[in-house]
């Protein structure tokens, strides 16, 4: 990311976290402190990172240094940077407090690992919960307009809009 940040001479303004897991806030602590942006999660994941030696145990990894959360991102939250605009959707299922970040001006959604390209977060570990995920989605993301961009925490982007097959 910093070398991203670095070749693009981009300032790093804020720091969303969609959601506790190791692979998503592992290295938000140093980039926190490489560019000074403050940090923004929802409260419901603070006990996931509680447990972040647990997550680092189950890779068989150091366990990263925790990251302070600067502000609560809740359902509803807008989080102007620039001239853009972030509104934060509270998805739990893939966690409790996982989110995903509309930019209804560009028409894109970062979805954490709530949804992919043909398939959605998986609900078997820790804070998990399968019929959550399936309402956040269907409550949430589907709603939005059909050609927003989803950028999901994994894979290819997608859109609300496609259907498989
Ligand atoms: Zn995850």
């Amino acid at each position: 990311m910093l070398a991203i940040v670095a070749k693009y001479g981009l300032t790093v303004k804020a720091i969303v976290i969609t959601h506790a897991h190791i692979d998503h806030i592992g290295g938000a602590q140093k980039l926190k402190q490489a560019t000074g942006a403050p940090v923004y999660m929802n409260p419901e994941d603070d006990e996931l990172q509680e447990m972040l030696e647990a997550q680092a145990a189950w890779l068989g990894m150091a366990p990263p240094a925790p990251v302070t959360i600067d502000s609560p991102a809740r359902d509803g939250d807008r989080l102007m940077v620039g001239a853009t605009e972030f509104h934060v959707l509270h998805t739990p299922g893939h966690t409790p407090g996982s989110i995903g970040l509309w930019l209804p001006q560009e028409r894109k959604l970062a979805a954490g690992d709530t949804l992919f390209r043909d398939g959605i977060g998986r609900t078997d570990l820790p804070g998990g919960d399968g019929r959550q995920i399936l309402r956040s989605i269907r409550d949430k993301l589907l709603p939005l307009p059909e050609d927003t961009v989803v950028i999901p925490g994994h894979g290819e982007n997608t859109t609300i809009g496609r259907r498989s097959g």
